[in-house]
C-alpha cells in the first residue's frame, strides 16, 4: 500500500512549538493530510507520547514514538521507536541526562504535558531546546539500535543544529536514514536513505514535508525493513 509518512513533529511540550499543538491537534492535522504513519518527536522529552498514542489509535494512524535528541555535538538527532514503553524508558534517560538549565516559560515558551483530550497534566522543568545530553552521537546510535529503534540525523542540510553543520561534514556511521529539508539533498549524503520530515511546530506545518512510499503494511516494522533493504 502507498503510505504517507511524517516522522518529525513537535507538540506543545517543545518550548518552540505552538501551544495549539497538542498531540490531538497534531493527529487531527495529520489525518486531514492523509498521513498513515506519524511520529511525535519533541526535543529531549517523551511526556506527550502516551496521549499521542491514544489520539493516533482513535484516528487509525500508525504512531511512531520518538524524540529529537540534542547530542553532545549540539546536533539534532531523531530517535524513533515502534513501542511506547521502549520510547518512554529511553526518553526518561535522555531527559535525566540533559543539562539542567531550568526553563523560563515567559522567555523561552511553555513546555506543557497534556492528555489525549488536551487537559493539562503538568509541565517540564528543564529547558528542552537549549542544552544537550552528555552522550556523543556515536554513543547514542547503539543505545537506540539495542532498543530496536531507528537513528536518523535531523535536517542534515540545515545550516544550524545539524550534525553536518556542527562538524562541518557528515561522518560515516550506522544511520538508518538521514533527514533532509530539500530532496534531493544539496549535501553529499553518502548513499544513506534520505527522508524528509515536516519538523512541524505549528498546525499548518504538519505534512508540509511528508513523503510517500509503498509498504506491505502501514507500520513501524515495515518501514524499518524498507530502510534496511535500501541501506
Ligand atoms: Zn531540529
Ligand atoms: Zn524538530
Amino acid at each position: 500500500m502507498t503510505c504517507r509518512i511524517d516522522l518529525h513533529n513537535h507538540s506543545c511540550l517543545s518550548p518552540c512549538a505552538s501551544l495549539e499543538m497538542s498531540p490531538s491537534r497534531l493527529v487531527r492535522e495529520a489525518y486531514k493530510k492523509n498521513i498513515n504513519i506519524l511520529a511525535l518527536t519533541d526535543h529531549n522529552a517523551v511526556d506527550n507520547l502516551p496521549a499521542f498514542k491514544i489520539c493516533c489509535e482513535r484516528a487509525g494512524i500508525c504512531p511512531v514514538f520518538g524524540l529529537e535528541v540534542t547530542g553532545r555535538e549540539e546536533a539534532h538527532l531523531l530517535c524513533l521507536f515502534g513501542e511506547l514503553k521502549t520510547a518512554m524508558k529511553f526518553g526518561y534517560e535522555i531527559y535525566e541526562n540533559l543539562s539542567s538549565v531550568i526553563n523560563d516559560p515567559e522567555k523561552m515558551g511553555d513546555q506543557i504535558i497534556v492528555d489525549e483530550d488536551e487537559n493539562i497534566l503538568g509541565e517540564l522543568e528543564k529547558f528542552l531546546a537549549g542544552g544537550a545530553v552528555d552522550y556523543a552521537m556515536e554513543e547514542l546510535i547503539p543505545m537506540v539500535h539495542e532498543r530496536g529503534g531507528l537513528f536518523i540525523p535531523a535536517h542534515i542540510d540545515r545550516p544550524a543544529f545539524s550534525i553536518s553543520s556542527q562538524l562541518g561534514f557528515l561522518p560515516a556511521n550506522s544511520y538508518d536514514a538521514v533527514e533532509v529539508m530539500h530532496s534531493p539533498c544539496s549535501l553529499n549524503s553518502f548513499g544513506y536513505p534520505e527522508i524528509t520530515g515536516s519538523d512541524a511546530h505549528y498546525p499548518e506545518n504538519v505534512g508540509q514535508r511528508s513523503f510517500t512510499i509503498d509498504l506491505p503494511h502501514a507500520n513501524f516494522d515495515s518501514f524499518k525493513a524498507f530502510l534496511h533493504k535500501s541501506n
